[in-house]
């Protein structure tokens, strides 16, 4: 998945508010942020595949940045890190969670590729990449419901024509 990721991070803005909007959608990225670091570290791994219209990667090896287990220790990291600095411990679980979203946003949409454990583990994937025009359905009512919340529980900080802006912008 790639923008639904940030309509969790989007929407959770609503059940932890202090965390910064950054922060959050470093969380829900955490994963993809940390990959292509660990490819060209040769720790993780993936081919071209050229016969695939829809997708062209096929996601070999990944267990550090996309196994279920790693996602929930990721995330226990993220929500303790932020537990130490900012001592808000519902933010800190929110925080894990997102890290955590990532996995499960990505069960949808891959083919039975992600890993539950590093190792010799079953692998998991819906495969809703194989169907485009549903995934960007997906893809689309994540981040639309993630930013309904986000709008709902923000409001801008400077003058209204910097705040559209910049809301624009980033859409
Ligand atoms: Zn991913």
């Amino acid at each position: 998945m790639v923008i639904g990721h940030f309509g969790v991070g989007l929407g959770a803005k609503k059940f932890a508010p202090s965390i910064s909007l950054g922060t959050l959608f470093i969380a829900v990225q955490w994963a993809d942020l940390l990959w292509p670091v660990l490819l060209l570290l040769n720790v993780e791994h993936v081919d071209i595949r050229k016969n695939n219209p829809h997708f062209p990667l096929d996601f070999t090896d990944y267990p550090v940045t996309h196994s279920l287990l790693m996602g929930a220790v990721w995330g226990l990291c993220f929500g303790l890190l932020y537990w130490l600095v900012k001592k808000d411990r519902r933010s800190a679980i929110v925080l894990g969670i997102c890290v955590l979203s990532h996995w499960v946003l990505d069960l949808i949409v891959h083919a039975p590729d992600l890993p539950l454990f590093p190792g010799n583990s079953p692998k998991v994937g819906l495969g809703l990449w194989d169907y485009p025009v549903l995934t960007w359905l997906a893809e689309g009512l994540f981040f639309i419901i993630g930013l309904m919340l986000y709008l709902k529980t923000t409001r801008q900080k400077t003058t209204p024509e910097n705040g559209v802006c910049g809301y624009w912008s980033f859409c």
